[in-house]
C-alpha cells in the first residue's frame, strides 16, 4: 500500500491576513506542487477566508487549527465546522498538544471534535504525543494508546478513510529538539500496529500517520524515509515559504527512495 504523504503547516497564532497573502503568493511561486504529495496550510481563523480565496485554484489544501463541536450557537469566541468549510477548509487539527496542555482539551473533548469534523465533511488530523516525563518514565506507549483510542472512539471503518493521525512528541514541539528518525518510526509503527489490532490491517495500511516536532529542511528527508511516516506536521518552519518549499523537496527525495 502506498500512502501519499501529507505535508502540513500549522501556523499557530501567527500571521495577519496581509501576511498570509504575502506568504501564499511567494509559496505558490516557489513550491513545486504535484500529485505525488498533498500540501496543507493551517493559518489562524482570521486568515482562513483570505487564504481560502487565494488557494481555491491551487493544489494546496486549507485547514483550521481547531473547531468547536457545536454547529452554531452561544459559544463566545468559538468557531464551528460549517464556518470552516465555508472558508474552503478541507482539514482541521484536533487534539494538538497546545490545545490539550494549554487549553485543557481532554481525550473526550478531542473525540467530540473529531466526530464534529467528520459530520461537517472535514478531514480531522488527530494529534497525539507524550510529554518528556512520560517518555522518561516509559509511559509513551500507554499515553499514545489512550490518546489514540480515546480520539478514535466510535469512528466507523468508513469514517477512518478521512482521518489522519499526527504523532507529535510534546518535548519536540517548538523546542528545536527533534525525535531521531528511529524514535519517530518506533512510535508511529506502534500506532499503526495498534490500529491494525483494533481495526484490521487494511485500515492500518491505509491511514496516514504524520510526524511533527521541529521538522526542518535539514531533517525532513531522514524522517520521511522511515517506512511508517507519511508526511509532516510543521510549526515554526512552515512560517517561511522558502523553508516549507524545501521541506516539500526533502519529502519528495525520501519518497523517491533517493539518498537524503
Ligand atoms: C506543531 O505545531 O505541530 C509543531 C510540530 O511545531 P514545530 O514544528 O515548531 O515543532
Amino acid at each position: 500500500m502506498t500512502r501519499r504523504p501529507l505535508v502540513a503547516g500549522n501556523w499557530k497564532m501567527n500571521k495577519t491576513p496581509q501576511e498570509t497573502e504575502a506568504f501564499i503568493e511567494r509559496f505558490l511561486e516557489r513550491a513545486a506542487l504535484g500529485d505525488d504529495l498533498d500540501v496543507l496550510l493551517c493559518p489562524p481563523f482570521t486568515s482562513l477566508d483570505r487564504a481560502g480565496r487565494l488557494l481555491a485554484e491551487s493544489d494546496v489544501a486549507l485547514g483550521a487549527q481547531d473547531l468547536h463541536p457545536a454547529e452554531a450557537g452561544a459559544f463566545t469566541g468559538a468557531v464551528a465546522g460549517p464556518m470552516l468549510t465555508a472558508c474552503g477548509c478541507a482539514y482541521v487539527l484536533v487534539g494538538h498538544s497546545e490545545r490539550r496542555h494549554l487549553f485543557g482539551d481532554t481525550d473526550a473533548d478531542v473525540n467530540v471534535k473529531l466526530h464534529a469534523a467528520l459530520a461537517h465533511g472535514l478531514k480531522p488530523i488527530l494529534c497525539v504525543g507524550e510529554l518528556l516525563d512520560e517518555r522518561r518514565s516509559d509511559r509513551t506507549e500507554a499515553v499514545l494508546s489512550r490518546q489514540l483510542d480515546g480520539g478514535l472512539d466510535s469512528v466507523s471503518p468508513e469514517q477512518m478513510a478521512s482521518v489522519v493521525i499526527a504523532y507529535e512528541p510534546v518535548w519536540a514541539i517548538g523546542t528545536g529538539e527533534t525525535a531521531m528518525p528511529d524514535q519517530a518510526q518506533q512510535a508511529i509503527g506502534f500506532l499503526r500496529n495498534r490500529i491494525a489490532c483494533r481495526r484490521g490491517t487494511a485500515c492500518a495500511d491505509a491511514v496516514r500517520i504524520l510526524y511533527g516536532g521541529s521538522v526542518k529542511p535539514a531533517n525532513a528527508c531522514d524522517l520521511q524515509a522511515q517506512p511508517d511516516i507519511d508526511g509532516a506536521l510543521i510549526g515554526g518552519a512552515s512560517l517561511d515559504p522558502e523553508s516549507l518549499a524545501q521541506i516539500l523537496e526533502a519529502t519528495r527525495t525520501a519518497v523517491r527512495g533517493a539518498a537524503c
